[in-house]
């Protein structure tokens, strides 16, 4: 699985918007979550927080303003 980080200077007010490399599903999600988000349709691993820097698994992720 190809996985990729963005940097978000921001994290406490910053929702990202992210494509399920599966099921091509977007979701949006907040990038200062705690806990691990999951695809809706087929429960893909997208973003986990490791040490405050949100790790992103998902595909074609965009800041939400
Ligand atoms: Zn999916």
């Amino acid at each position: 699985m190809k996985t990729s980080r963005i940097h978000i200077p921001e994290p406490r007010s910053s929702f990202i918007s992210i494509q399920c490399p599966e099921c091509g599903t977007s979701r949006v999600v907040f990038s200062a979550s705690t806990s691990k988000i999951n695809c809706e349709k087929c429960n893909t691993l997208l973003l986990e927080n490791t040490g405050g820097h949100a790790k992103i698994h998902g595909t074609n992720a965009s800041r939400v303003d």
